[in-house]
């Protein structure tokens, strides 16, 4: 049995969950989404990822064809359709049906669909053993042009990078700005440790306003450590004691290795593996109930 797919209002099997072809998500990429993740039927920082998306949307002047708690009542209403407790779901809106021009005032209704399903980024494996990473040709987009705070359909940047980061048989690829300045990861915030600190690169450097990288940066405040949000370079990384990426979809990946040098003692770091306990205590916590 397929998935029900939230389509413009209505609950659709996945056969029939089609959008045109004159769709502008798909001629231009002009859009937005969200990934959101359930944990044992209760969405986590459900609020927080509406947020963005409104946001998002916000800065393309894109309207959302619902309001706040409409949208929240569709997502919740999408995993419970779909039975699932532990889910990956996945919100788009894009411009809506227009022409082959790419001016979105002929485009007169957004499109929205939800996507409630299951995902798995890399095996069980890599989380115990570490990821190796690379550094891309491939620059970040400018925050004057694109800026990489939307969370836009619009990813052939990060898709660039990561086809490099495939190309070179690494992991992931870790992305810089136009000043060499670390980004972040295809679709990962980074974090380094260094003595203890927690070291993150801030928003303006390119980086998505993580939601997972909010809760790791309140994660390590209670557990008593130092954060900080700063320009790191690649000499901060390599010669970090610890590293790891944050995502939805990713949750916390220890990183052992970027561009050939070891991390630490080339395992996953201690601080990396407690901040990752206590995430995982959280989302078993925490959220938003689908089932009451
Ligand atoms: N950076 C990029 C480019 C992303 O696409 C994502 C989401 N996959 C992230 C960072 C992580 O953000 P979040 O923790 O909100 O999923």
């Amino acid at each position: 049995m397929g998935l029900l797919i939230y389509l413009n209002g209505k609950f659709v099997p996945e056969k029939e969950a089609k959008i045109s072809v004159f769709d502008h998500g798909l001629l231009y990429g002009d859009g937005v989404f969200e990934g959101l993740r359930s944990y044992k039927g209760k969405i986590f920082k459900l609020d927080e990822h509406l947020i963005r998306l409104f946001n998002s949307a916000k800065a393309i002047a894109l309207t959302i064809p619902l309001k706040f708690e409409e949208l929240k009542k569709a997502v919740i209403e999408t995993v419970r359709k779909n039975q699932l407790k532990d889910s990956y779901i996945r919100i788009v809106v894009t411009r809506g049906v227009g022409d082959l021009g790419l001016d979105p005032k002929k485009c007169k209704i957004p499109t929205i669909f939800i996507i409630a399903s299951k995902i798995q980024l890399y095996p069980e494996s890599l989380y115990e053993k570490g990821i190796d990473v690379i550094t891309v040709p491939t620059r970040r987009n400018l925050n004057e042009s694109l800026n990489p705070a939307i969370k836009s359909l619009n990813y052939l940047n990060n898709i660039l990078a990561k086809i490099e980061a495939n190309n070179s048989g690494a992991t992931e690829g870790l992305i810089l700005n136009q000043f060499g300045y670390i980004s972040e990861c295809t679709g990962e915030n980074i974090f380094i440790v260094k003595k203890e600190i927690i070291i993150t690169p801030p928003v303006s450097a390119g980086a998505l306003s993580g939601i997972t990288r909010d809760v790791v940066i309140d994660i390590s405040e209670k557990i008593g450590l130092k954060v900080k949000e700063e320009n790191i370079t690649r000499y901060d990384v390599y010669t970090s004691d610890e590293c790891f990426l944050t995502g939805t979809a990713a949750e916390i990946v220890p990183v052992v290795k970027i561009d050939g040098r070891i991390i630490g003692d080339g395992r996953p770091g201690k601080i990396t593996l407690k901040i990752r306990n206590e995430f995982h205590l959280l989302t078993e916590k925490e959220g938003t109930p689908v089932y009451e």
